[in-house]
């Protein structure tokens, strides 16, 4: 049977930059898998279904709900987010290395699940730096930034969940901090 592959989840608030560095990861690091979530907000420019998300409506999310379709679901930022489990299960059991981008209220349900995931948290250098990058990413309306910076302090207060921090000031150096960490892991001669 092959050797269950790593369960990475990476969190940290909106602009702390995990999803620069999730894509940073999967065009170096080989063979990991990202997993497609699905979500009930609406595409932004450049998003495309069954890439970037699964885009739903809140009757087909709730549909997932019922029929156990999720391994884990938050409401993030007043829409549905959920990570469906037939595909990460199977890329597991296969052997393949998957990573979700996910936030906290997800990951704490996932380590409940997969207490032998690696956990790691992106943080942004400081608060001043975060607001910067979100509204410099300018794909958001100013409610939602708002919104966003809010939620910031309360997703920095599951830090404790993690099993590593890595901050944020360079992609390229944070992008080889996970790289690290995900090779460690795999080096260990018993995970537990
Ligand atoms: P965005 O709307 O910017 O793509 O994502 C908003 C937040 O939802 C981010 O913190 C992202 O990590 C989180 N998110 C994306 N997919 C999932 C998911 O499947 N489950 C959970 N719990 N959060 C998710």
């Amino acid at each position: 049977m092959a050797k269950e592959g790593i369960l990475l989840v990476l969190s940290g608030p909106s602009g702390a930059g995990k999803g620069t560095i999730c894509q940073e990861l999967l065009r170096t690091y080989p063979g990991l898998h990202y997993s497609i979530s699905a979500t009930t907000r609406k595409a932004r420019v450049g998003e495309e279904h069954g890439v970037n998300y699964w885009f739903v409506s809140h009757d087909e999310f709730q549909n997932m709900i019922q029929e156990d379709e999720l391994l884990e679901w938050a409401e993030v930022y007043g829409n549905f987010y959920g990570t469906p489990c037939h595909q990460v299960k199977k890329l597991l059991n296969d052997g393949k290395d998957v990573v979700l981008e996910i936030d906290a209220q997800g990951a704490t349900q996932i380590k409940k699940k997969f207490p032998q995931g690696v956990f790691v948290y992106i943080a942004p250098p400081s608060l001043d730096e975060l607001a910067n990058r979100i509204h410099k990413r300018g794909t958001d309306s100013l409610d939602v930034i708002k919104n966003r910076l809010s939620c910031a302090n309360n997703e920095l207060s599951y830090v404790h969940n993690y099993n590593y921090v890595v901050v944020n000031d360079k992609v390229q150096a944070a992008t080889n901090k996970v790289a690290a960490i995900i090779t460690a892991e795999k080096c260990q001669v018993i995970r537990n």
